[in-house]
C-alpha cells in the first residue's frame, strides 16, 4: 500500500548566502531560495508548482518551469516581465526595476508590482483577482481614452491573406514565413504573436489605471467595423 495522503514536497535554502540555485530532488514540489545573493534562474525541477526567489540580485525572469503556479521575485533586479509560464497564477514582483506590465499569462489571478518604475501597462487580463501597482511612476495617472489604427503595410496585408484563406502554411516559402513573423506583439484576444493593427488606450475599469490593449488585424475586424482593402 502507498501513501494515501501525499504531502508536497519542500526544499528551503533561505538566508545561505548562496550565488547559485542548488539542484533538488526532481519531485520537489516547494522550493525557496529567499535572502542569497543569487543572480540567475536555473536548476529548477520540471513540475515546480511555487518557487520563491526573493531578496536576491535576479536580473532575468528565464528558464522557468511550465508546471509553476507561484513566483516571487520581490527586492530584485528584474528590468522585463517575460517568460511567465502560461499556467501561472500567482506573481509577485514588487521592488524590482520592471518599467512595463506586459507578457502577463491569462491564467493570472494575482499580480503584483509595487515599486517598480512602471509607467505602462499593456494587455493586462480581464480576470485579475488582485493587481497592486503602488509606488509607480503610473500610478495616480489617467490617461485619455483613445484608439489608434496602424495604416495597412505590405506586410499586414500578407499576412492577413494568408490568415482569412487559412492557406497551408507549409507551402510559404521560409524567407517569407520569417518576415511575416518578425512583429512579434501578443494580440490581446487571440493571444496570437501578430501585427499589431489596433491599440486601445483606456482606464482599466476596475484598477483604474491606464492601460493598453493591443490586437490583430482579424480581432479588430468586427461586424459593426468592417474595412475593405478594396
Ligand atoms: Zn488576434
Amino acid at each position: 500500500m502507498g501513501n494515501l495522503f501525499v504531502t508536497p514536497s519542500l526544499v528551503s535554502y533561505e538566508s545561505y548566502e548562496l550565488k547559485q540555485i542548488p539542484i533538488v530532488p526532481y519531485d520537489t514540489q516547494i522550493y525557496s531560495c529567499k535572502g542569497n545573493q543569487i543572480e540567475e534562474i536555473n536548476n529548477l525541477p520540471e513540475n515546480l508548482l511555487q518557487f520563491n526567489c526573493s531578496d536576491n540580485m535576479i536580473k532575468k525572469i528565464e528558464r522557468i518551469p511550465q508546471s509553476l503556479k507561484k513566483l516571487s521575485l520581490t527586492h530584485n533586479l528584474i528590468q522585463k516581465i517575460e517568460n511567465l509560464p502560461d499556467g501561472l497564477v500567482e506573481f509577485y514582483g514588487n521592488h524590482n526595476k520592471i518599467t512595463k506590465v506586459e507578457n502577463i499569462p491569462k491564467s493570472i489571478s494575482y499580480l503584483y508590482v509595487n515599486f517598480n518604475q512602471i509607467t505602462e501597462i499593456e494587455n493586462l487580463p480581464d480576470d485579475l483577482i488582485m493587481f497592486n501597482c503602488y509606488g509607480n511612476p503610473i500610478y495616480g495617472t489617467k490617461c485619455k481614452e483613445q484608439t489608434t489604427y496602424k495604416s495597412f503595410t505590405l506586410k499586414s496585408i500578407v499576412a492577413d491573406f494568408i490568415l482569412h484563406h487559412n492557406m497551408n502554411y507549409d507551402i510559404v516559402p521560409a524567407e517569407l514565413k520569417e518576415y511575416l513573423a518578425s512583429p512579434t506583439n501578443k494580440c490581446f484576444k487571440c493571444g496570437k504573436s501578430k501585427y499589431i493593427f489596433k491599440k486601445e488606450f483606456k482606464n482599466h475599469k476596475r484598477w483604474e489605471i491606464p492601460c493598453i490593449y493591443s490586437y490583430c488585424y482579424k480581432c479588430s475586424v468586427t461586424k459593426k467595423n468592417k474595412f475593405t482593402y478594396f
